[in-house]
Order: C-alpha cells, then sequence, then structure tokens
C-alpha cells in the first residue's frame, strides 16, 4: 500500500488510506472468488486482485458502461513469462483476459511462499495536494498530467528545481530529478525541450505507452511493427525480473526455455494506435510495507483504453 488514482478531467490526485473505511465500498486484497468475479475465457488464473474499487466514488477516474466496480488485477506469480497483463471488465463480476492467456505459476516469485491473495481491508481516498500551475506539484505527476499548466516564470522555476540534485525528498515518490544527456544529437535542445522529454515522474523508468495494445481496440492505428525473432537463452531478461531472478537465484531463460518448449520465439507484428490510454492508478508500497513486493521501489502502473476500456497493468521497478 498505498493506491493512487489520477483524475485527468479534473486534474485531482488521490492517495489510499488503508484499513480506513470511508462511505463508499473499496477493498484491498481478498480473493478474487470472494468478490463474484469470475474469468470468461480463461480458467485457473493465479491472478491476484490488488484492489476492487467502487466506481461510483467520484475519487475513482474510471467510467466503464456497464461496470459500477472495477477490480485491479495483477499476475504477480506469473511475472517468469510476463510483467504486463490486458484485460476488460465486462461488468460487475465478468472479466475478458486480452493478454496474456496463458500463465505461469511461480510459488516463489515475487519471493518464496508467495502468497495466494493479500488479506483483505477495507479502504478509502483521500484528495492530496496537487497545482498544476505550482513548479513542484507539476514535477512530481509530470508523467501523468504533463507540465503544460506552468507560466513561463513557473516553468524557469521547475527547470531549476528538476536540473539540481536536491532530488530526494524521502518519500518513494521521487523521481523528478533530469539530467542533460551526453549524446550530441541532444546538443541543441532547450532545457525546456530536455525536462519535457525525460522528466517522467512519479514513474520510475519512463511514463508508459499511451497505445493501446488490445488487437482489437477500434482506436486508429497510427504505425506499425514487424515481426521480431527472440532467442531466449541468449535474452537478457527485463530489470524488474533480473533483479527478482537474482534474489531467488532463479534461472530466468532456462525457465522460459521450458516453459515455451522452444529457444526461439516470434513476437508477433503488431500495430501502434492513436494514444487512448490514462493512467488512472499507481501502486506503490510504502517504505515498510513487505507484503507485496518486499521492496518500496516497485510500482505497478494501471491504464485504461478510451476506446475499448480495457485495463492495462505494467510494472516498473529501480
Ligand atoms: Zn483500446
Amino acid at each position: 500500500m498505498p493506491l493512487s488514482l489520477f483524475d485527468h478531467r479534473k486534474l485531482r490526485h488521490y492517495r489510499e488510506l488503508h484499513a480506513v473505511s470511508g462511505p463508499f465500498d473499496h477493498w484491498f486484497g481478498g480473493r478474487i472468488s470472494d468478490f463474484g468475479i469470475r474469468f470468461v475465457n480463461v480458467d485457473d488464473v493465479p491472478l491476484h486482485l490488488l484492489y476492487s474499487l467502487d466506481l461510483v466514488d467520484p475519487s475513482v477516474p474510471v467510467e466503464i458502461p456497464g461496470v459500477t466496480r472495477l477490480p485491479l488485477l495483477y499476475g504477480f506469480r506469473c511475472m517468469s513469462v510476463d510483467t504486463t497483463f490486458i484485460y476488460r471488465a465486462l461488468n460487475d463480476t465478468e472479466v475478458e483476459l486480452i493478454d496474456p492467456t496463458l500463465f505461469s505459476d511461480d510459488a516463489d516469485i515475487p519471493y518464496a511462499g508467495y502468497p495466494r491473495h493479500f488479506p483483505a481491508s477495507p479502504i478509502s481516498f483521500c484528495r492530496e495536494r496537487y497545482d498544476p500551475t505550482v513548479a513542484e506539484d507539476a514535477l512530481a505527476l509530470q508523467g501523468i498530467f504533463g507540465l503544460d499548466g506552468l507560466s513561463g516564470s513557473e516553468m524557469a522555476r521547475a527547470i531549476q528545481i528538476a536540473f539540481s540534485e536536491k532530488r530526494y525528498d524521502g518519500s518513494v515518490y521521487e523521481y523528478a530529478h533530469v539530467e542533460r544527456p551526453k549524446a550530441s544529437e541532444y546538443a541543441n535542445w532547450t532545457d525546456e525541450q530536455v525536462l519535457r522529454h525525460f522528466g517522467c515522474a512519479p514513474f520510475i523508468q519512463d511514463a508508459p505507452s499511451g497505445s493501446c495494445a488490445n488487437p482489437d481496440c477500434p482506436a486508429e492505428v497510427i504505425g506499425h511493427v514487424g515481426p521480431t525473432e527472440v532467442v531466449l537463452d541468449d535474452t537478457a531478461p527485463s530489470e524488474p525480473m533480473a533483479k527478482q531472478a537474482a534474489a531467488m537465484g532463479l534461472d530466468i531463460n532456462a525457465m522460459m526455455v521450458e516453459y515455451f518448449g522452444t529457444n526461439r520465439l516470434i513476437i508477433e507484428a503488431h500495430d501502434i494506435r492513436a494514444y487512448t490510454m490514462r493512467v488512472i492508478a499507481v501502486h506503490q508500497p510504502d517504505a515498510d510495507d513487505e507484503l507485496i513486493w518486499n521492496d518500496p521501489y516497485n510500482q505497478i502502473v494501471f491504464q485504461v483504453c478510451e476506446a475499448c476500456h480495457c485495463i492495462c497493468a505494467t510494472q516498473q521497478c529501480d
């Protein structure tokens, strides 16, 4: 815990109050079956219910036709092969999994003896300070809401703050520092261009893609990526997986070869679509919270597509 919610229309930020009941019916954890959720296209899915959100609450910035409760799901025990999960809530109980539809179930990822579900607890949300015209606030959520609310003088202050060495404020949301890259192609960029391009707080690694990955999404196709061959035992795992695997003493490459039954995978060609994905929530544990990752510098980013209403959950870590 905690979860942050982001309202893109009103430019508001809400933060979870863990184990604090409020006027709305929000929950952390619990068994998926306790909420009556079933998957319409896949059996026996080892996903975790991270949150069940009451969409009646105006603090929850999501509108999906026919849905009043939204499950935030993630495959913590499936991460040896996938760290991105895409699904769609069809109504308050039925969920369609879009990608992946095949799952690993690794009992010792992210840590040994990982729980099959988290203990259920009621939660509520409180509004956090955020003023898009103030440099510090805009920088802290640049990757969510951008910097367009800043005046010329506040942008100048934002540049001074972002390029300074005073990057750590002691919280886990502290990634607003920006450095000018040494490559010659950036030599003529202004400080504002560098800040706008490379600033991505609160994200640990980078702002997530705005293009929907649901192959059936009706959003306009604006580009195309050809097929790519991947040799599994010659491929470095993603940084998050490499860290988790090193901590567990696991050989991720060997696990992937065993799981897929082959050493060569073809990543299918896919389309790039108009940017319809909006970050609705980011989960990052408190510094003393060991339950989810045993490490506070891990984020799960939840996006919703405005065109097909799918939810995309991705992971980032330091
Ligand atoms: Zn979509």
